[in-house]
Order: C-alpha cells, then sequence, then structure tokens
C-alpha cells in the first residue's frame, strides 16, 4: 500500500514510518518540522519506498494514498501552548484537509487522538464511552478540544460522506526519540537523572498517569488502521493500564538510570489532570491487543537512547 504519515517526522510518527516500511508498504512522510527532526528519519532516507514532504496540514494537499495516518500535531505541553492558536488550527484544519484527501481518493484514515479528551476524568479508570470533563477556556484546550473536534469531524465525515475512518486514543506514550527538550515528564526526568540534575516534580507527584511504550503502541495503531468491522469507526483507547504517580515514576527513574535522585517540587500547572489510566476492554476485543512492554523495560530502552543523545 501507499500510506501517508502526517507528523512522520515526530516521536510517534517516525516510528510508524520505520514499522510501514519494514512491512514493504511505500511510506510518504509529510512534516512542517515544528517538533519533528530530520534525525528522527535519517535512517530511513535510504530506503526507495520513502518520501518526506515538507508541508503544513493547515493547507490542503492532494496526494493518491491508500491510507493517511493523521499524527501531526505538537503533544508536549510545551510545545502547543507555545503558539496555542496554530495547535487549534492544525487539529481542525488538518483534520478537514486529511478527511478531504481521504474522501477524495477513497483512502482510510486514522485520526491520532489523546486520552486528553477526557480532561480531567472523573471516571476513572477511563473508558471510550466517557464524555469528559474539559476546561473549553483553559490553556490546555487549544489540544484537548482542537482533539475533540477532530474526533467530531472524523464521526461526520464517516457518517456524512462514508469516509472509512478510525480514531485512537492515546495515552502518556514514551521511548526513543522523543526530544531531549520535549518537556514531557519521562524524557525530562530521565535526562535531569542522567545530568545529575534536580528532579522538577510538579505539584506533590501523587498526580497520576499511565506508560505506553512506543512499540506497544504502534503495534496498536496499525492493528486498529487494519481492523474491519461494524463498530470499527468509534474512538479506541490505546495505552498500558499500569497507572503510577510522579513520585514512582521518579523513583523508577533513579533504579534504571543508577543515580541517586534529588527532587525540586514545583507548582502544578493549571488544569493538570489529577489521575489517568486507560482501560483496554475495547482493544483487547477488537484487535486482540495490550501491551507487553512493562514500565521498567521501557525506561531502561529510553534511558540508554538519551544517555547516547546527550554524549
Ligand atoms: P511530536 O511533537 O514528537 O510529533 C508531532 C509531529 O507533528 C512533529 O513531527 C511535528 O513537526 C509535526 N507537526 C506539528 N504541527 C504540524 C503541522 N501543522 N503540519 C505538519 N506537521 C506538523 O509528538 P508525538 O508524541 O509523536 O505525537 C504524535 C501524535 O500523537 C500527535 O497528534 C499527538 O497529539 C498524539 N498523541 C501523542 C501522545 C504521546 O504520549 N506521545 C499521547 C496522545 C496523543
Ligand atoms: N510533570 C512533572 N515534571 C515534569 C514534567 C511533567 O511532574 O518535569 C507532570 C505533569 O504536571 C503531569 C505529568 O507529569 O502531571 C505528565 O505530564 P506530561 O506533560 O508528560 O503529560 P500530560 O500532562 O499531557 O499527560
Amino acid at each position: 500500500m501507499r500510506i501517508l504519515v502526517t507528523g512522520g517526522a515526530g516521536f510517534i510518527g517516525s516510528h510508524l514510518c520505520e514499522r510501514l516500511l519494514s512491512e514493504g508498504n511505500e511510506v510518504i512522510c509529510l512534516d512542517n518540522f515544528f517538533t519533528g527532526r530530520k534525525a528522527n528519519i535519517a535512517h530511513l532516507r535510504d530506503d526507495a519506498n520513502f518520501e518526506v514532504i515538507r508541508h503544513d496540514v493547515t493547507e490542503p494537499i492532494f496526494v493518491e494514498v491508500d491510507q493517511i495516518y493523521n499524527f501531526a500535531c505538537p503533544a508536549s505541553p510545551v510545545h502547543y501552548q507555545y503558539n496555542p492558536v496554530k495547535t487549534v488550527k492544525t487539529n481542525v484544519m488538518g483534520a478537514v484537509n486529511m478527511l478531504g484527501l481521504a474522501k477524495r481518493v477513497r483512502a482510510r484514515i486514522l485520526q491520532a487522538s489523546t486520552s486528553e479528551v477526557y480532561g480531567d476524568p472523573l471516571v476513572h479508570p477511563q473508558t471510550e464511552d466517557y464524555f469528559g470533563n474539559v476546561n473549553p477556556i483553559g490553556l490546555r484546550s487549544c489540544y484537548d478540544e482542537g482533539k475533540r473536534v477532530a474526533e467530531t469531524l472524523m464521526m461526520d465525515y464517516h457518517r456524512q460522506s462514508g469516509v472509512d475512518t478510525r480514531i485512537v486514543r492515546i495515552f502518556n506514550t514514551y521511548g526513543e526519540r522523543m526530544m531531549v527538550n520535549d518537556g514531557r515528564v519521562v524524557s525530562n526526568f530521565i535526562v535531569q537523572a542522567l545530568k545529575g540534575e534536580e528532579i522538577t516534580i510538579y505539584g506533590d507527584g501523587t498526580q497520576t498517569r499511565s506508560f505506553c511504550y512506543v512499540s506497544d503502541l504502534v503495534d496498536g495503531i496499525i492493528r486498529l488502521m487494519n481492523a474491519e468491522g461494524g463498530d470499527i469507526h468509534m474512538p479506541v483507547n490505546l495505552g498500558n493500564p499500569g497507572e503510577f504517580t510522579m513520585n514512582q515514576l521518579a523513583e523508577q527513574v533513579g533504579v534504571v538510570t543508577g543515580k541517586e535522585i534529588r527532587i525540586k517540587y514545583l507548582p502544578l500547572p493549571a488544569d493538570d489532570p489529577k489521575q489517568r489510566q486507560p482501560n483496554i476492554d475495547r482493544a483487547k476485543r477488537l484487535l486482540g491487543w495490550e501491551p507487553t512492554v512493562p514500565l521498567a523495560d521501557g525506561l531502561k530502552r529510553a534511558a540508554a537512547y538519551f544517555a547516547d543523545v546527550i554524549d
């Protein structure tokens, strides 16, 4: 198949491009290089089946493809809050443009959504039928609400125009190729530990997240894209149900890096969700998927990567 991956030079997108190429597909990576890097895809450049287009998803584009993975959007709060208006445009106009393309060339399209659509969830663990608790006017809304509209567009293009859609709600994912200055918690803690700096915990560190290693996530995403069935257009949670407080994560990072951990507590950002854990029953049922890499193993692999990069 010929497959378009928007955001293909980013953290998850680059792993996705790599996997799709290894399975014998032609891959077109589209990226504006806001948070993506050429280094993430440098090892793919010699593959005759790989193409890169520098393009912004807020502008229309025409390419003949069979499948579209729409992953373009900064994912770290630091980066998506840098230019919030642009974040909304990327999510909304990006989805409109990619859905328009999917409709025109009859491609199947998968939208990268997020556990952030649940906001600061009052239902725990989160099931796909929970509507969420999202602040529509806060600092995170450009991302949360942007993704919610992207989901709306996916469902409406499906119902109105018969576009063959998939929606994945991704929970916190980590691994190689996150940027050293990405700003998300796993890369921050590992880089700080490796550099002998204080670990920055926001708030009292009792808030929880559930961390999925990138290879597990990519496996689930590809299964979802290629799955068929009646309710396959409905959103599917993908994440690792193992839930940890930020204090526990800091401790684990100390263990895997073999460094003594010193902690600095900083103020909690506004609207920071207190708890997050995916219910993955739907993914198990529809895709036969569940994650296989425990946090300690994934952290070890990520720490080895960051140690190399920092060197
Ligand atoms: P990332 O920032 O590493 O990658 C995003 C990529 O999109 C980058 O290559 C960036 O340059 C590109 N991009 C941004 N705006 C663009 C635009 N307007 N036009 C073209 N390209 C653009 O982030 P990531 O962690 O790889 O996340 C990828 C996708 O997965 C995002 O849509 C994100 O919302 C979603 N997601 C990620 C996580 C996670 O934990 N990593 C969780 C939930 C959802
Ligand atoms: N966090 C932290 N220290 C950091 C970066 C993040 O304590 O250096 C916290 C953050 O406040 C949040 C959790 O870690 O409670 C996860 O943050 P991240 O930005 O990785 O993802 P998100 O909040 O989008 O789930």
